[in-house]
């Protein structure tokens, strides 16, 4: 017989949903907690997301834990019996694992009261636009008054049993970047009429490449990519348009300010050297994670000296999570579970091992139960 929490794992699996278009998923959740018979639980609708309180003995402190809940635009190539039903849309980035786990969590202390309030954070659009800086300053945020904050992201190159994660900076500083660029087309022959918008967003290209190497700390660390470019329509007239599509990773919110600074320079340069218009979108931005590091070195010691699970000291990583937001007002923590799978997070073959499913329930729900002791 299969683990209740594997089986929830499954059926949210064949359901992904896109970030603010988690009805399906919002509605099974909501099912699920309907046959959970508890007057202590409280429930709250926040667009297609949750909070849901556990009432705790004391209350003198609230606990809270975060899942995501969206899926990915990824085409899934698995042939799992549980695939997606929705054609293009997959849970590759296993938070369909974070939802089931969460809800296992729950349950458990649905009937094992403790005397902490937790607050399990149902949060849509981690993928974008990004769902948990507007979850943070809801109003039902404010009245819950979180005290510490916890959650965890699957680690496919990790085994089932390992868990890691640092104090301080453990995912960096991001941000979308879309350029456009206006001139005038024309004849390919006749260039002296035209503004042509292709010599413009290659050189912009080129320029952009200073950013990095001449402008940033060779001790500090960045990323600026451009991912895609676009311009014109046929090989024999000039191009009027360009668009540039790329992401800015930092290490430091400082160097991502700075980063902006400098595109917004070289820009303007584009913009006067090919007598053009140019404008910046930033798209998604999200803050780094910054684990505290008192709660963290907390959870370190407490893992370490498990036997049941083996502890990874982590990395810190150029990837992004808007759990972040959450991090910069309340001290807490993220950390890694490993799902030991071939396949990378948003991967279309990406099948991490279910055994990490009850492992992670056992995992957290030991760890809270530790923290009631040492008040
Ligand atoms: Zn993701
Ligand atoms: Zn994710």
């Amino acid at each position: 017989m299969d683990h209740p929490f594997i089986l929830i794992r499954r059926e949210l699996h064949k359901i992904p949903e896109l970030g603010f278009q988690e009805w399906k998923t919002q509605s099974y959740i909501l099912d699920y907690l309907n046959t959970l018979s508890s007057e202590r639980i409280e429930v709250m609708k926040w667009k297609t997301g949750l909070f849901v309180r556990i009432l705790g003995k004391e209350g003198k402190r609230t606990v809270g834990y975060r899942s995501d809940i969206d899926g990915l635009p990824i085409v899934e190539q698995t042939d799992l019996s549980f695939s997606s039903n929705h054609t293009g849309q997959m849970h590759a980035c296993g938070h369909d694992f974070h939802m089931s786990i969460a809800l296992g969590v729950l349950s458990y202390f649905v009937d094992h009261p403790i005397n902490d309030h937790l607050v399990f954070i149902f949060q849509p659009a981690e993928e974008g636009p990004g769902g948990a800086l507007p979850m943070l300053e809801s109003d039902e945020m404010k009245r819950l008054n979180i005290d510490v904050m916890m959650a965890l992201h699957i680690a496919p190159e990790l085994k089932v049993g390992e868990i890691g994660t640092k104090e301080g900076l453990l995912f960096a500083n991001t941000s979308e970047l879309f350029i456009d660029l206006l001139g005038k087309g024309g004849h390919a022959a006749y260039p002296h009429q035209t503004k042509d918008m292709v010599v413009a967003a290659s050189s912009l290209v080129s320029n952009l490449q200073t950013v990095v190497s001449r402008n940033i700390d060779p001790l500090d660390s960045a990323v600026l990519t451009i991912g895609k470019l676009t311009a014109g329509t046929v090989q024999n007239v000039i191009a009027e348009n360009a668009r540039l599509e790329g992401t800015i990773r930092t290490l430091d919110p400082e160097t991502m300010e700075r980063i902006k600074s400098r595109i917004e320079s070289i820009v303007k340069g584009v913009e006067w050297q090919f007598d053009c218009q140019a404008s910046i979108d930033y798209g998604s931005n999200y803050y780094q994670v910054y684990n505290d590091p008192k709660t963290t070195e907390h959870f370190i010691q407490w893992a370490e000296n498990k036997d049941t699970l083996k502890f990874v000291h982590s990395k810190e990583a150029m990837t992004g999570e808007d759990f972040g937001y959450m991090l910069k007002s309340i001290p807490g923590f993220m950390f890694w579970l490993g799902v030991d799978s071939p396949f990378g997070l948003h991967n279309g073959q990406l099948n991490p091992k279910e055994d990490a499913i009850p492992f992670a329930i056992d995992t957290i729900t030991e760890y809270i139960e530790f923290m009631q002791t040492d008040e």
